[in-house]
């Protein structure tokens, strides 16, 4: 299911806690990928935690690593 682009989801998003999330796509502010799509930074995969984040379960998600593979369709 596709994902709005809200606060409300940027506010549930916890991207920000997750090991991959590194300091270029901190320093960009960079979260809810799986809404707004694959992150600019080059980075290493360290794990995802979307498993565990309230957005994933709304939407029914499918994918993981949305700031490498890009959004949900
Ligand atoms: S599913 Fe992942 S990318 Fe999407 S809002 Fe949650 S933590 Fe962020
Ligand atoms: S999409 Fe997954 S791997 Fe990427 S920062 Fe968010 S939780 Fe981490």
């Amino acid at each position: 299911m596709k994902v709005p682009d809200t606060k409300e989801n940027l506010e549930k998003c916890i991207c920000m806690g997750c090991p991959t999330h590194n300091d270029c796509m901190k320093e960009r502010m960079q979260g809810l990928f799986c809404s707004r799509g694959k992150s600019d930074c080059e980075l290493d995969k360290q794990g995802c935690i979307c498993g565990e984040c309230p957005v994933k379960s709304e939407y029914m998600l499918a994918g993981m690593y949305f700031c490498v593979n890009g959004a949900e369709a």
